[in-house]
């Protein structure tokens, strides 16, 4: 291995690197080759306990400094993850297998906008004044206290950051438990974190499976969650939140539709299919893997998306033109090759891929079903990888009501030239996050999210404030108080 990719200690808390090998080991696979690349262990409660005890002691004195000081330190931390980019995006390639071509771009970048974004909000965040006639009240925003983010492990540095910067920006502190998958970048977020100035406690990453999480969740001494993860695993951190009434935000899974009219410029909306169906290996949420193509320009789009689909540079994900990786791990691509078999046995046309290849690591082929009717469970259930269903469509009343037929609601998609037909349609989706002829752009200045069971909350932008903060209002009575005896 030409890069050292075993941390230090498994767990950093309290300002340091912490271990206790006593916990379970977890081992972690460059998926490229299924070669071990380090191995963590889970944190034991004892682990879980010192991490809640020293984000506790921790909080208050974070968040009685002035928001300009957070976010100074915030700043700094962007500021540090843009120089050490490259060893970040090696790290990140490590851990999930994407290209380096995309690590180098998105992952220690996009973390690094949230931490600028934040921490240049820090400073800004007041409460308001209400005049009552010669009364009023103000609000204060104050920090909600310990926050626990859990991630997937499609995004471990943007994940890790994305919950980070606001949390902090606001005055609270943070406890982050990555996927067990991908559990080694979080851990350079917090190191960064605190040769910018963090005080020690502030921002603590604990390794491990469910249990370790639904320790944390459950802990009366957390405040709110924020989880990145499945629907089912929602459903159950939500019930455990909701047992200590905590705040929470639940980033989950979708089946998002990508509806392409015939009046779309074929190019872009093949492009924008690419982007959301494979990028990644396919393992984004806000995927589109649902593409409704209008018949009429169906067999074109299917030969275009073919002919660019043979431009993928599959390989060595190190290799800066290597533009399509492994997927995250054995598990995850026996996932999805078995819903090309579900695929195949429902009746859906195979136009490409739909195969592992034949080289070491967790590949397969980006793949394409043609065909797909509404109810097949490739058009139904979220697949997490490579896997693009086409369905056709003639009737935009009719494709709206069958796009939005699903239990997911994340994002949603349209291509077309006719401006009107465009935000009818965007104002029509049921999803949290939409796309008018593009797809899968995530700034941190928009906010981010899932309608239906995608999720609850907002992640970037300035409504993630309010979820990592709530309002006080302080009443004050300028005249006599009138009591009725
Ligand atoms: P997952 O649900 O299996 O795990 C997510 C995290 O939850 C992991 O860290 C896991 O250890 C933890 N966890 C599992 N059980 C828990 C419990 N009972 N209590 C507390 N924590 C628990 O998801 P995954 O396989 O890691 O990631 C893929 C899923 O994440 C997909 O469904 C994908 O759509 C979703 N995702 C959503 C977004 C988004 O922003 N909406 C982004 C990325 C991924």
């Amino acid at each position: 291995m030409p890069y050292d990719t075993q941390p230090k200690a498994s767990h950093f808390i309290n300002g340091a690197y912490v271990e206790d090998t006593s916990g379970t080991p977890i081992d972690v696979i460059y998926p490229a080759t299924g070669e071990k690349i380090a191995t963590v262990y889970a944190a034991t409660p004892a682990i879980v306990d010192q991490a809640i005890e020293s984000a506790r002691n921790a909080q208050a004195a974070w968040a009685a400094m002035s928001g300009t000081e957070r976010g100074r330190i915030l700043r700094r931390a962007e500021q540090i993850m843009r120089e050490r980019n490259h060893d970040l995006s090696v790290l990140e390639t490590y851990d999930t297998g994407k290209p380096y071509q995309e690590t180098s771009v998105v992952d220690a970048t996009s973390g690094a906008d949230a931490l600028e974004y934040f921490g240049g909000m820090a400073a800004t965040l007041t409460g308001e004044h209400i005049q009552l006639g010669e009364n009023w009240v103000y609000t204060r925003r104050e920090a909600l206290g310990v926050c626990v983010g859990i991630g997937a492990w499609n995004y471990p540095t943007q994940i890790a950051c994305w919950k980070g910067a606001p949390a902090l920006a606001c005055g609270n502190a943070m406890i982050f438990k990555p996927s067990e998958t991908t559990p080694l970048c979080a851990l350079k977020v917090a190191e960064i974190l605190h040769e910018a100035g963090l005080p020690a406690g502030i921002y603590n990453v604990v390794q491990g499976m469910g249990e370790v999480g639904s320790a944390l969740v459950t802990d009366p001494r957390v405040d709110k969650v924020s989880l990145t993860g499945s629907v089912p695993t929602g459903r159950k951190v939500y019930a455990a939140a909701a047992e200590g009434i905590k705040h929470v935000t639940m980033e989950l899974g979708g089946k998002s539709p990508m509806i392409v009219f015939d009046d779309a410029d074929i190019e872009n909306a093949v492009g924008g299919a690419i982007l959301g169906n494979f990028y990644s290996s396919g393992q984004v949420c806000s995927n589109g893997t649902r593409v409704f193509v209008h018949k009429a320009i169906k067999e074109k789009f299917l030969t275009r998306l073919t002919e660019r689909l043979g431009n993928a540079v599959i390989g060595d994900p190190m290799d800066p033109d290597t533009s399509f990786g492994p997927m995250v791990s054995e598990r995850q691509m026996n996932i999805a090759l078995g819903y090309v078999e579900k695929g195949k046995a429902e009746g859906a046309r195979l136009v490409t891929g739909g195969a592992r290849l034949d080289r070491e690591g967790f590949y397969m082929q980006p793949t394409v079903f043609a065909d797909v009717t509404d109810d097949m469970i490739i058009a139904r259930e979220e697949i997490f990888g490579p896997v693009m269903a086409v369905l056709d469509f003639e009737d935009e009343d009719e494709v709206m009501a069958r796009a939005n037929d699903t239990e997911f609601g994340l994002a949603a998609g349209v291509f077309t030239k006719d401006l009107t037909r465009a935000h009818r349609v965007a104002a029509r989706f049921e999803a949290g996050t939409c796309f008018i002829n593009t797809y899968n752009d995530a700034p941190v200045e928009a906010p981010f999210g899932g309608s239906k069971n995608s999720g609850v909350g907002r992640e970037n932008s300035k409504a993630a404030i309010a979820h990592y903060s709530q309002l006080k209002s302080v009443f004050v009575r300028m005249d006599d108080v009138e009591a009725p005896f």
